[in-house]
């Protein structure tokens, strides 16, 4: 009998996390304008590459997924998110989404990020093979931000092609089926810089058209529960601003959303009120639905995603 309590007693203090997966997808530098507004948005001059185009930016997003999760930042409901560093640039936003925290980097010059990043921790902790941790992206920074140490996950640069890393990236979670995978897309940043709206416009398209893909293929693996996880890096400016991004226009560079969905989330669609978040809840979160608790000196994350363990206690 003492010993069964006393198993039961270790199994409650020490369970191994269960199985999980999550898929994280960055889209760079997209504004809560065109991701809440779902259509061209009249605040950018260059609307008029569009010819009077007002069709859906995000169909299958706003039509189907987003009632299938909760989405967070529609300030419209009251909710609200923000960047978690002082930039409004893209590496101190990847560096806070993963290190949980805001980190000495104030421009997208800065060296290797300095601290253990979620995916190392995830891939340490669990004991998983390199292969089961991996990222692909299209910008050479995320190598620096995603590991501190370097090569302690499978990742994979494609320089600027966003259509590549979604099609190497999605081949990779059917093949290998990693328990984390990250896809990072960058044409949304990159054709903005260049006043290119028709090419944002036709940018976000493509990334619901690749968000609705994945799903599908999330939805089609049984072998572990799996949550899919979007955001992006930072906002940017308003009317003629709305190219850029940063010092200059760090009010409106703040705001960020998210949008989760899995087999844990709440079928929420935009969550309404609640205290505000910012991208350091990402990491405490992810960790979360692999059953870790926070980092150290991290936030709860977004507990209406996931729940820390509750033998961490109170932070
Ligand atoms: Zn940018």
């Amino acid at each position: 009998v003492l010993a069964s309590l006393l198993s039961v007693l270790l199994a409650s203090a020490y369970a191994a996390p269960a199985p999980a997966r999550v898929v994280l997808v960055t889209w760079d530098g997209v504004r809560t304008q065109e991701l809440l507004g779902n259509k061209p948005s009249s605040d950018v001059p260059e609307i008029t590459q569009l010819n009077g185009d007002q069709a859906p930016l995000l169909p299958h997003f706003w039509s189907t997924l987003v009632g299938q999760g909760v989405l967070f930042g529609d300030y419209r409901v009251g909710n609200k998110m923000w960047i978690g560093n002082n930039a409004g640039v893209s590496m101190p936003g990847y560096e806070a989404i993963f290190s949980g925290a805001t980190q000495p980097c104030g421009d997208n010059q800065c060296s290797r990020i300095g601290v253990e990043t979620f995916p190392e921790r995830v891939r340490r902790v669990l004991g998983l093979k390199k292969s089961e941790v991996a990222a692909f992206a299209s910008w050479d920074k995320i190598d620096e931000a995603i590991q501190h140490d370097a090569g302690a996950i499978h990742y994979v640069y494609i320089k600027d092609k966003d259509d590549e890393v979604f099609q190497k990236g999605l081949a990779y979670l059917k093949d290998k089926k990693p328990v984390f995978l990250y896809m990072m897309f960058g044409w949304s940043d990159d054709r903005a810089h260049a006043g290119d709206y028709k090419g944002v416009v036709d940018a976000l398209r493509q990334y619901d058209d690749w968000l609705n893909q994945l799903v599908a293929v999330v939805d089609s693996m049984h072998d572990m529960p799996t949550t899919l996880i979007v955001t992006t890096d930072h906002g940017r400016g308003i009317g003629a601003e709305w190219r850029n991004h940063g010092h200059a226009v760090l009010a409106d560079s703040r705001p960020v959303w998210l949008y989760a969905r899995g087999p844990s989330v709440p079928r929420l669609g935009p969550a309404a009120n609640g205290s505000d978040h910012t991208q350091i809840d990402i990491r405490p979160t992810i960790e979360a639905l692999f059953g870790l608790c926070p980092c150290r000196g991290c936030t709860q994350g977004f507990t209406q995603i996931a729940q820390p363990p509750s033998s961490c206690g109170q932070p």
